[in-house]
């Protein structure tokens, strides 16, 4: 006789950003919710990050479903910043992209966050809990197998499961291969950032006030294309980094030196509070994150910005759109493929448009170097405010050409920088015609020309 404590309408794998987002959305339409997270109740939240997040995410969530906002007086907003800015190879090429943002202490806003999700009486969370398995009836997905200390081996059955387990892709990775074939089971290497952060703490005030700068430093021409963070936690206070793309010739690099490299040349006397590594998922989202049963968002959706692998806001609100959309499904009596497709839409038309422009920046650095990006931005070629609308406005008309033709000296640059615009428009395109299941096929056998397009 199954236990009828572990039978629910949704089983929601992670209780990041994501998988939180996601529980809050369908436990307060009183659906009965279960959250399995490895972590202990304690850690909960407790995610290697580079702590940036920009305020508009959790405000949009917070009107779609009440999720909770960080505040500086419960201590989960550590800094707003006014500034971002973007440092070239010649440390004197400087690029304000004018976004306002903030950092928030990870730990605490994800304490924060469980709390509320357990004061919801149809919401159960589960820590100490990994998925072992999947358990795959009549082509659906009907829960999971899963371990824990105290239980042993146990099941976990549900309607829909939501894999927010992060950039593993716990559930997906266990998904059947007739079940993964309109998305990857796993995401290649080359497709993933490594990231490693430490916070730190300076004996005097820093000199990144209130801001958050992405550098070029000469160490990392090692690891190229990636970058070097400091982002402002307070007066005294920093998170710094680096990421770069795990191409196979980054592989195996020691991000740990690289980053005590950075460290000691700018902040030799400062303390390491937190140290640690993980991956970012860097590519567009998965052409499909659904099947029978199945729902994936945040990063086991791939939903980080494959440019600044930004992902924290992204896992928000792509948990809180799955859990509406598991809502819906469940209400019309269908958690088929079929049933859940429209959240696939609202993700293409989302970030898959957003997206592009890092897909297409990547190629355009791979072929033409740090050299020829810094000399665009120096010529003014890209603007304080084009950053900031290829994520917020990402479909509207950048005028880079027009401005390009400052650079005429450079015909060949030029030239590619139109091929580089034209092909992130044309990825914005296909993401817009986002097709029905029927006519899947076609439309990833085009997506897949467009990501292989040569610069
Ligand atoms: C070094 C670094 C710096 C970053 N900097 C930034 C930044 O400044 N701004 C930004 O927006 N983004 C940043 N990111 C990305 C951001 O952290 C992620 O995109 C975001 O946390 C994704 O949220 P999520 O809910 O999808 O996954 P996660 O936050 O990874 O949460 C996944 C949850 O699933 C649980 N879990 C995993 N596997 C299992 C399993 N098998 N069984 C049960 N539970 C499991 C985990 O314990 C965890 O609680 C950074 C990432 C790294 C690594």
């Amino acid at each position: 006789m199954a236990d009828e404590s572990l039978i629910a309408d949704i089983l929601v794998v992670g209780c990041g950003p994501a998988g939180s987002a996601a529980a809050m959305a369908t436990g307060k339409s009183k659906l009965k919710t279960i959250v399995i997270d490895r972590k202990p109740l304690e850690k909960i939240g407790d995610k290697v990050c580079g702590d940036a997040l920009s305020p508009e995410y959790p405000e949009t969530a917070n009107k779609w479903i009440g999720f909770p906002i960080p505040t500086k007086e419960d201590g989960t907003l550590k800094e707003y910043c006014d500034e971002a800015v973007i440092i070239g190879k010649n440390p004197t090429t400087r690029l304000a992209v004018g976004s306002k943002t903030s950092t928030v202490d990870r730990w605490l806003y994800g304490q924060k966050i469980l709390k509320e999700l357990m004061k919801i009486p149809d919401v159960t969370v589960i820590p100490n809990t990994r998925v072992m398995n999947t358990i795959i009836e009549d082509g659906f997905l009907k829960g999971l197998k899963c371990y824990n200390q105290e239980k042993g081996n146990f099941e976990i059955r549900s309607k829909i499961t939501i894999d927010a387990s992060g950039a593993s892709g716990a559930v997906r990775a266990r998904l059947p291969d007739s079940m993964c074939q309109k998305f990857p089971k796993r995401i290649p290497k080359h497709e993933m950032i490594a990231a490693y952060r430490e916070i730190i703490r300076t004996p005097e005030p820093h000199p990144f006030q209130k801001s958050i700068f992405l550098t070029y430093v000469p160490e990392i021409e090692e690891v190229m294309p990636g970058y070097y963070w400091f982002f402002s936690r307070g007066e005294k206070e920093l998170n710094i980094g680096l990421g770069y793309m795990l191409y196979e010739k980054n592989v195996g690099k020691n991000l740990r030196k690289i980053n005590s490299r950075v460290r000691e040349r700018y902040f030799p006397k400062c303390e390491v509070l937190a140290s640690q590594g993980h991956q970012i998922p860097a590519r567009l989202p998965l052409p499909s994150l659904v099947h029978n049963g199945f729902m994936a968002a945040g990063d086991a959706g791939a939903l980080a910005n494959p440019l600044t692998g930004e992902g924290h806001g992204p896992a928000i609100l792509s948990g809180a759109k799955a859990g509406m959309y598991a809502i819906d499904a469940i209400k019309k009596g269908d958690w088929s493929e079929e049933g859940l497709w429209e959240y696939n839409r609202w993700i293409a038309h989302t970030y898959g448009v957003e997206f592009s422009w890092g897909i297409a920046i990547v190629k355009f650095y791979l072929k033409h170097g740090m050299d020829v990006l810094d000399w665009i931005m120096r010529k003014g070629i890209i603007e304080e405010h084009d950053v900031l609308m290829m994520v917020n406005e990402p479909d509207r008309e950048l005028p880079l050409i027009q401005r390009a033709l400052r650079g005429i000296g450079r015909p060949r640059v030029l030239w590619d920088l139109r091929k580089t615009v034209n092909l992130a428009k044309n990825i914005q395109k296909h993401m817009k015609n986002y097709p029905d299941p029927q006519n899947f096929e076609p439309w990833l056998k085009k997506l897949k020309k467009l990501e292989n397009t040569k610069i």
